[in-house]
């Protein structure tokens, strides 16, 4: 199969968007954009081994492929138009790309998101690259840079399930720990993780600040309080773990993986306490689970407490819980 084949079989699929003038088969896509709408740009590049497992289904790689840059849209509060997909493939086997490509349409489908172009080539490894195309009304997008001392830190789901899942996969968490319900909750929420696109439109107007939390989110929002030039504290105790994540991993790697683990794609975000009551009201109506986590200080680091007590953690594990608990 050569590449006109593989984008021809899989990928050119007649826009349903009549914004999309001209779409998949000429040398670039056009567009036309929302009357009033600024415009919110994102990537995300998975590659095969690094950022998933190999042997990860080819409809959860297509799915998440995109999902992780619809939480980057999340993120910035924006609505996701359209994306164009940069494909390097080690082989060409149409198992795979059938399944890829019915994973990738399915996430897209969630929010209309339309394939508008891309690029296929061979290489040694599979490297799947996604833009995404949004856009936003003027002053309502979200930035990592506005969160002041005194707001509240919030995150959405119940960070480190997707973490703990990877484990199962990679068999760093014992695959017999747990109830199998549970573990294959925690393994579903790493292959086909859901980014709060909704949410994030919700809050974009009253929220100070975002980021997606897909590095762990100790390590995402300290990104947020640097953006910011503020600081701030993450309350243990605070941390919504899953029953899923505490029944096979136990309490202390929970929070361990709460807190450090990657891949959630949650949104992290801060708001005026003023503005709390809002947040719950958007919370509710997506029947989404929000918790507030923390609160914004200017002492311009991050630190982690426990019922007040300052906890000694770094972001490559904390030492003292063993010693704590
Ligand atoms: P060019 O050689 O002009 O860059 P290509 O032959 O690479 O064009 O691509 C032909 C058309 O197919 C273009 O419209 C491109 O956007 C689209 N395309 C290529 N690969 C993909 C893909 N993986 N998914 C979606 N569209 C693709
Ligand atoms: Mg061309």
């Amino acid at each position: 199969m050569d590449e006109f084949e593989i984008i021809r079989r899989y990928f050119a699929r007649r826009a349903a968007d009549d914004s999309v003038r001209v779409g998949i088969g000429d040398d670039g896509a056009v567009m036309t954009p929302a009357p009033g709408r600024e415009l919110v740009v994102v990537v995300d590049t998975l590659v095969a081994g690094v950022h998933y497992p190999k042997d990860l289904s080819a409809a959860d790689v297509g799915y998440r492929a995109v999902e992780v840059n619809l939480s980057d849209i999340a993120a910035m509060a924006g609505r996701p138009r359209w994306a164009t997909l940069a494909l390097t493939l080690s082989d060409s086997e149409p198992e795979w790309l059938q399944g890829f490509a019915a994973g990738l349409f399915e996430s897209a489908a969630r929010f209309g998101v339309t394939l508008a172009g891309g690029d296929t080539t061979r290489g040694e490894q599979t490297v799947i690259s996604i833009h995404i195309i949004g856009d936003v009304e003027p002053d309502a997008y979200l930035t990592r840079s506005g969160a002041k001392a005194g707001d509240l830190v919030f995150v959405t789901g119940t960070p480190g399930d997707a973490a703990a899942g990877l484990a199962l996969l990679t068999g760093s968490v014992d695959r017999t720990a747990g109830d199998e319900d549970a573990r294959r909750f925690l393994v579903q929420r790493f292959a086909r993780p859901v980014a709060r696109v909704a949410f994030g439109a919700a809050i974009g107007r009253f929220a100070s600040a975002a980021i997606d939390v897909s590095d762990g989110l100790f390590a995402d929002t300290r990104k947020l309080l640097d953006a910011s030039g503020a600081g701030g504290r993450i309350e243990l105790e605070s941390l919504p773990l899953s029953a899923a994540i505490r029944g096979v991993c136990g309490e202390e790697r929970a929070r361990r993986l709460a807190l450090t683990g990657g891949d959630d794609y949650e949104l992290c975000f801060t708001a005026d306490p003023g503005r709390e009551d809002d947040v719950r009201a958007a919370a509710g109506r997506l029947d989404l689970a929000v918790t507030r986590i923390g609160t914004v200080d200017d002492s311009g680091r991050l630190a982690v407490t426990e019922n007040g007590e300052r906890v000694e953690f770094e972001d490559n594990g904390y030492r003292h819980f063993q010693a704590d608990r």
